[in-house]
């Protein structure tokens, strides 16, 4: 990545981040999927397809327009594996055009010179990259040994920020692997992070004493901002619920292919919304909601928009959040009716 393109995002970031600390009234993240389809089957993924189309990128500029509505300061584009999208460099130029952060991850598999030159002119800011292990297995191919090639082209062509993502627990067999994934990156220059991997209700996989020891020398390695902002993942580790506030389906908004608003990959179906039809109200009304899922939550991202509105605005159970709308509802005809 040019100094230049490095310093022109890090000012693009404190801007982002002063915005969502002085206003809680827009959203921060957006992950949007333009194609469930996957070219992988990774064991622990309940994410992807083999037969779905690609979105229309008509479709897929308008879902982004609505996101510029609502105030998005990042849009992440996310699978299935967004590469196979035939028009990914149109989507983030689009993105682009709105003044929006533009961020892609993927499973690393069609990168080439070619493809990441592409890249760098259509804009893309950000890349995270997800390795689980160092040679492939019946669990993943997502593995150093098939993507090193890949990682090269990347340190050599790149005009954008790359994170590698290492990964521990959800059936990965060697943790160490872990550790030597996070080293390789490092050595070329890139940022890590790990993650502890969710079972299928994207929740909480109790990590053993050996892998519990290499998480911690992994995060040693990867960036301090990172390690900062992933401290829940230290009681997570040790399989303790985290009190914190979910901000999803409000700062953090999931857009499934189908163009619908849901909390986070993990609880689709919630709210479930078509995006053309999210309002403000749906905004709020979310942004209130305690999660029931919260306290063995593995999601980094929305952690970390979370932490954003942790210190306000504290939530309530959906039952409370039901009330003050009724409430307010009946405070509201009651306005219109009032005689003169
Ligand atoms: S590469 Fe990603 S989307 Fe595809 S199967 Fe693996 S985890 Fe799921
Ligand atoms: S706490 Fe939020 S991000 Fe985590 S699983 Fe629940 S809805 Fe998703």
């Amino acid at each position: 990545m040019r100094t230049s393109t490095f310093l022109r995002l890090k000012l693009r970031e404190a801007a982002f981040i002063s915005k969502a600390l002085l206003s809680s009234n827009h959203v921060v993240l957006a992950h949007i999927i333009p194609m469930r389809r996957c070219n992988l089957a990774c064991g622990y993924c309940n994410e992807y397809d083999h037969t779905s189309k690609p979105v229309p990128l008509e479709v897929m500029k308008r879902r982004i327009d609505k996101l510029a509505d609502l105030g998005t300061s990042v849009v992440t584009i996310s699978g299935g594996e967004p590469m196979m999208h035939p028009q990914l460099d149109e989507i983030i130029r689009h993105i682009r055009s709105h003044g929006i952060i533009a961020g892609l991850i993927s499973n690393g598999y069609y990168f080439t010179p070619d493809r990441i030159k592409r890249l760098n002119e259509a804009g893309l800011e950000y890349l995270q990259i997800s390795i689980d292990n160092v040679e492939p297995d019946e669990v993943s191919r997502k593995s150093l040994r098939v993507l090193d090639k890949k990682l090269r082209y990347l340190a050599a062509h790149a005009d954008f920020h790359i994170n590698i993502n290492s990964v521990i627990g959800g059936g990965i067999k060697s943790p160490e692997d872990a550790l030597t994934v996070a080293t390789r990156a490092v050595e070329l220059g890139f940022s890590t992070t790990v993650g502890v991997i969710h079972d299928e209700d994207g929740l909480l996989k109790p990590l053993g004493e050996k892998e519990k020891q290499i998480f911690h020398q992994v995060k040693k390695l990867g960036n301090k901002d990172h390690a900062r902002l992933n401290w829940f993942q230290d009681s997570i580790a040790e399989g303790q619920p985290y009190e914190w506030r979910c901000r999803s389906g409000s700062r953090y908004l999931y857009i499934c292919e189908d163009g619908l608003v849901h909390w986070c990959s993990q609880q689709r179906g919630y709210p479930g919304t078509p995006l053309e039809d999210y309002t403000m109200e749906d905004f709020h009304r979310e942004y209130k909601t305690e999660k029931w899922c919260a306290p063995t939550c593995t999601i980094q991202c929305v952690h970390q928009v979370g932490i954003l509105d942790n210190w306000r605005d504290p939530q309530m159970t959906p039952t409370q959040v039901r009330k003050e709308q009724k409430k307010k509802e009946t405070e509201r005809v009651g306005q219109v009716l009032r005689p003169e």
